[in-house]
Parts: structure tokens; sequence; C-alpha cells
């Protein structure tokens, strides 16, 4: 993939989170605030603004265009969770072509950013366990476009796996047992996020 490629892929990712705003609110309105399809709408709206005027002369500028845009626009905790994700994602992609290697590396730079950032573990409900999910599955690919279809049907199983989990970080932590039957929206998130991204044209 080129970078004006992975340029239109990731304008379809800002359209998908666009058109789940509401779905995203009422996932953080059952366990949480009910902010997130707010904040998110908010960060992949300018996101989508950045990504159309700044040049990709490498296939990690549009993700660190995404991840500033998102950084500086979303707030909240997903503000700086999915932020970090894109610009950590960025990280090892200074090259031209996107391949099935670079994908699963720059998922892996992507979790460590969050890591880094928010201090989660598995199993804590979050965003994390969809997105360890996606990176294991996507590990198994040679080919850049199957690589991306393992890792989103992955992280929508693991977002779906969320349900069972207790929250123990976040807002959603003082709900305790009540959050168990509702999924974690930044899980959610992450899960359209790479569908998105994995639909070709
Ligand atoms: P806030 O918690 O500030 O209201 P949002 O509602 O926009 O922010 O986002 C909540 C989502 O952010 C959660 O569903 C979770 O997936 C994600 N999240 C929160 N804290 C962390 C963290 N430390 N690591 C990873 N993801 C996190
Ligand atoms: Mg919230």
């Amino acid at each position: 993939m080129t970078p004006e490629q992975v340029k239109a892929r990731l304008l379809a990712v800002c359209d998908a989170m666009l058109a789940s705003e509401e779905r995203l609110t009422r996932a953080d309105q059952a366990i949480g605030d009910g902010d997130h399809g707010v904040g998110m709408a908010r960060g992949f709206s300018a996101a989508r603004e950045a990504l159309s005027t700044k040049p990709a002369n490498t296939v990690g500028d549009p993700f660190k265009t995404l991840g500033l845009a998102i950084l500086m626009k979303a707030g909240g905790a997903s503000g700086a969770v999915f932020g970090s994700f894109f610009t950590g994602m960025a990280k090892p992609l200074g090259g031209t072509v996107l391949d099935a290697a670079g994908f699963t590396e720059a998922l892996k730079d992507g979790l460590a950013a969050v890591q880094a950032r928010g201090g989660a573990k598995a199993g804590d409900k979050t965003m994390l366990d969809a997105l360890i999910p996606a990176i294991a599955a996507a590990e198994g690919e040679t080919d850049l476009q199957a690589a991306m279809s393992a890792a989103a049907a992955a992280a929508e199983a693991g977002a779906a796996a969320t349900a069972n989990m207790i929250a123990t970080t976040g807002k959603a932590k003082t709900l305790g047992e009540r959050s168990r039957g509702h999924m974690d929206p930044g899980a959610i998130s992450l899960s359209i996020i790479l569908a998105a991204l994995a639909t070709d044209g």
C-alpha cells in the first residue's frame, strides 16, 4: 500500500467513526459518563480535515496526522489513548510501502504507546482487549489485506468479549460488577477503526 492509499483508508476510518457517534454515546452512557461518542466525533472530524490537507510522503505520515489531530481535539481519556495509538503506529512506518510485517509492527508500537500513556493491561476492560488479540491475529499473516482483515475480526471478537469483564480502570471502575454485561466503549471504537481500515475500496 502507498502513502496515498493509506490516507484513503484512514479517511474511511474517520467516516466510520463519525457514523458511529450515537452507538459510542450509548455504550459510554451504559458504563461511563456518555461522552465517548462526542469526543471521538470531535477528534475524527478534526483528523478528517487534517488528512485532507497534509501531504503523505511516507506510509506513517497519515497515521501521525490522524493521531496528532485526535490528541489535540478529542479530549477525555480516549483522546490521549487513541491519539497515542495512532502516533505510536506511525513510528516504524518511515518507508513508502506498507506491508503485512509493517502493519503488525505498527500495531505493536501503537499498543506500546497506549500502555506507556495509560498503564492499563489485558483484562482491564479497555480498548486494549480489542487491540491485543488483533495484533496476535495479524502476526500470523504475510499478506497486508489478510493481516488487516484478521486484525479486524479479532478486534471485533475481543470487543464483544469485554462484555464479560469487570472494569478496573477509567470511569467504569466505580461501577465494578455492574459494568458486566456491557461492552467497553473504547474497545468498540478500536474494532470500528480496524474494520474500516480493512475495508478495500
Ligand atoms: P473518559 O473516560 O475520559 O470519559 P471516553 O469516554 O472518551 O473517556 O473513553 C473511555 C474509553 O477509553 C474506555 O472505554 C477505554 O476503552 C479507554 N481507556 C480509558 N483509559 C484507558 C487506559 N488507561 N488504557 C487504555 N484505554 C483506556
Ligand atoms: Mg466517557
